[in-house]
């Protein structure tokens, strides 16, 4: 079929084609469950732990750049087909020597998470919804038949590891350590074919508030000239294979003067998400007053975000359902454009566990500019600056909300 044509019926009946792709996949996690029962489990108790000699100086936080600096320890798990997972090891933080053959540098074997540990106002160390990125980390491997674990042993593992490094968890809202979490293949060897070796390992970075002078509305150019993911396809798994071919797209956008990509799909360019980033519109109707939050649905073609399933659990719980609706459906750049002609677009913000949450400014479409109102003077909306503050509350531990946030220690 060729995506060109696709429709939403198109997409409809892609949908069905991928309920059996999901049985299927339920009875492989089936066979999953089997091989697992005769190799070892991941398993926290198993764990080792080797220090380091020389810890690093702390920068201060003034210094903190994104994924820049790292803390002195890592964890390692290495997992065999035949033996199962290891006995987890947290070591100081050093390079991976690795046979130049292996299936991680030639086909893509690799997946990887993005979470964050906050320190809150009594010095506790906090994990947001950590469990989220377990399910998502596991469907990630079951997609590309790296092997499978249980998620609550890696939760207490990352959690020792991030006891263990506790002095890099900078203090101060907006402040933060990110989490990476890893899984490759390993196997030596050119086949391709079903990893029988691999290797998860999860390293720390100390990072400062994404907008570290306040938000700055970010430019966006709606794009149909490159396709980030497809019905059937595995945009919607964290894989590294994923973002590689978003950077050329990017750096086109980037030279019409547009920061990020909107990835539409189909020809009825509908808006699926932003570079490493969910999407969400809100509208007022001009007829009836009534107000929408809409996102894209996930039907395969977005990233499933722990950020964006919170901001439609808080919307649906904290918005006055009298004037609001909130709403994950399918929703062109063409209806935005004449909404916002129509002056019925109120505003748009990207979602992700780096910024919490982004204003728009700016969607490049066809030829003209979308523009997307701000509060004046601001560099953001309303609702925006709502959920930001709603989200970081319950990160840092100053809210409690459907025991989103964990206590580490
Ligand atoms: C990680 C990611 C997101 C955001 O997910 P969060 O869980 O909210 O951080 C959105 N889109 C893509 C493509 C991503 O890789």
């Amino acid at each position: 079929m060729s995506f060109q044509r696709l429709s939403l019926s198109g997409l409809k009946s892609l949908s069905s084609a991928r309920s059996t792709f999901i049985s299927y996949s339920q009875r492989s996690s089936i066979t999953n469950s089997f091989r697992t029962m005769s190799t070892a489990p991941l398993d926290a108790s198993k764990l080792k732990i080797n220090k380091t000699a020389s810890p690093k100086a702390k920068l201060p936080n003034e210094q903190l750049v994104f994924g820049k600096s790292f803390t002195d320890h890592m964890l390692t798990v290495d997992w065999d087909a035949t033996t199962g997972w290891g006995a987890p090891e947290i070591k100081p933080y050093a390079g991976l020597c690795l046979d130049p053959s292996s299936i991680v540098f030639h086909y893509g074997f690799e997946l990887f998470e993005g979470m964050k540990a906050y320190r809150d106002a009594n010095n506790k160390l906090r994990m947001f919804r950590p469990d989220m990125n377990m399910i998502r980390m596991n469907k990630s491997a079951e997609r590309i038949a790296l092997p499978t674990f249980d998620s609550e042993e890696l939760i207490k593992l990352i959690g020792k590891l991030v006891e263990l490094d506790a002095d890099f968890v900078p203090q101060g809202e907006g402040y933060s350590l990110y989490i990476r979490p890893t899984l490759i293949g390993t196997d030596a060897g050119l086949g391709i074919g079903t990893p029988s070796q691999a290797k998860l390992f999860v390293i720390c970075s100390p990072v400062g508030p994404y907008y570290s002078t306040g938000f700055k509305a970010v430019t966006l150019e709606a794009t149909n000239y490159a396709t980030r993911a497809w019905p059937g396809g595995c945009g919607n798994r964290k894989l590294g294979a994923n973002y590689a071919p978003c950077v050329l797209p990017q750096k086109q956008a980037a030279s019409r003067g547009y920061q990020q990509n909107l990835w539409l799909f189909g020809p009825e360019n509908y808006v699926t998400e932003v570079g490493s980033m969910n999407l969400f519109f809100a509208f007022k109707d001009s007829k009836t007053g009534k107000k929408e939050l809409v996102t894209a649905p996930l039907d395969g073609t977005i990233l499933e975000g722990i950020t964006r399933d919170s901001i439609l659990a808080l919307g649906r719980e904290r918005l006055d359902s009298n004037e609001w609706e909130v709403n994950e459906r399918y929703l062109s750049i063409d209806e935005v454009a004449e909404r916002a002609l129509k002056g019925e677009l109120l505003e748009c913000f990207g979602s992700g566990t780096a910024a919490v949450v982004s204003p728009v400014k700016t969607i490049g479409w066809n030829g003209k500019d979308i523009s997307v109102p701000l509060l004046e003077g601001k560099q953001y909306g309303a609702l925006t600056k709502q959920f930001q503050e709603w989200i970081s509350a319950l990160q840092y531990g100053k809210e409690e909300f459907k025991n989103w946030s964990r206590v580490i220690n």
